[in-house]
């Protein structure tokens, strides 16, 4: 028997592949209004769009079901682990990249980066994250700090990206076949922090991410760009996102991207869009973005 049909007592008609009845969070009397999927615990309110508000996924319906019976939704309830694994209704793969960076090339750079010291980066900080200068006139990213870019897994180097020390462009400079599709900054060290929270910060860049690990705040990931794509929103699926706070830059392409990844993805997740009023989170102090998300993060958290 399917967990949240049996926890909540749902009074539904059993198929092959899907449950159908009456919607059990708006209630209502058509008995074709609600389908959940077996297998993907995927779900949809035909009368009211019910999941439009909580997210298609089986996290959702748990959240709404708690809701509306006034249970308190903890992450362990009946075992979401397993929900949350269930509700990834892509299947996400994470890409072979033929170009994996020996870790020995990581070990050449000069750790920590002095120019993101002088940015005022945390030296620990930039060791963990293995930040470090370039100065090799017959490399690639000379005068440039490079950022090395793991696998989700922490295994693997898959990419670099890295900054110039100059008014070079690109400003930031990615090693050659990197493909921001198939990665999310930092995915590696959050992804135990989302799947225990249930919440994942979206912003553009290393620099943002960095921010918010130096203001102690663990689950943010950076899209390499204002745009979040297909393979990013799988990933996020991936993690067991169900809340996702979105600190893109705050000017125009920020705002807008901050809005079509909204309008885009509102069945999957749920999302908070924090007003802030300096041009990038880069700017914010520690103290201004520990005041903008731990509200969020105790508000939405599983
Ligand atoms: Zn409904």
């Amino acid at each position: 028997m399917n967990k949240i049909v049996d926890f909540f007592h749902l009074e539904v008609k059993e198929g092959p592949k899907i449950y159908q009845g009456v919607c059990p969070v708006h209630d209502g009397d058509n008995k074709t209004a609600f389908i959940l999927y077996k297998r993907s615990n995927y779900w949809k309110c035909f009368t009211r769009g019910c999941h439009e508000e909580y997210g298609n996924c089986g996290t959702g319906l748990v959240r709404a079901l708690c809701e509306k019976n006034n249970i308190p939704y903890k992450k362990d309830l009946l075992d979401s682990d397993e929900i949350i694994n269930n509700h990834n209704i892509y299947e996400y793969k994470e890409a072979i990249n033929k170009t994996i960076i020996p870790k020995s090339h990581i070990q050449t750079l000069d750790i920590p980066s002095k120019k993101f010291l002088e940015r005022g980066y945390p030296a620990q900080l930039l060791e963990k994250y293995e930040v470090g200068d370039c100065f090799n006139d017959k490399k690639l990213f000379r005068y440039r700090t490079v950022v090395p870019i793991y696998d989700r897994n922490y295994v693997n180097v898959v990419a670099a990206t890295a900054r110039t020390h100059y008014d070079w462009t690109p400003k930031w400079l990615h090693s050659k076949g990197f493909n921001r599709d198939n990665s999310l900054y930092n995915s590696w060290f959050a992804a135990s922090y989302i799947k225990s929270y249930g919440v994942a910060i979206l912003t553009e860049g290393v620099g943002d991410v960095l921010a918010f690990e130096k203001a102690g705040i663990h689950c943010s990931l950076g899209l390499f760009g204002a745009a979040m794509t297909n393979n990013q929103n799988k990933l996020l699926n991936n993690l067991g996102t169900t809340t996702i706070i979105i600190m893109t830059d705050n000017d125009e392409a920020g705002r807008k991207s901050a809005a079509n990844i909204v309008e885009k993805n509102k069945n999957l997740f749920n999302f908070v869009v924090p007003k802030f009023d300096k041009k990038d989170v880069g700017e914010l102090s520690s103290s201004e973005i520990q005041s903008i998300i731990n509200p969020i993060l105790e508000r939405y958290s599983l």
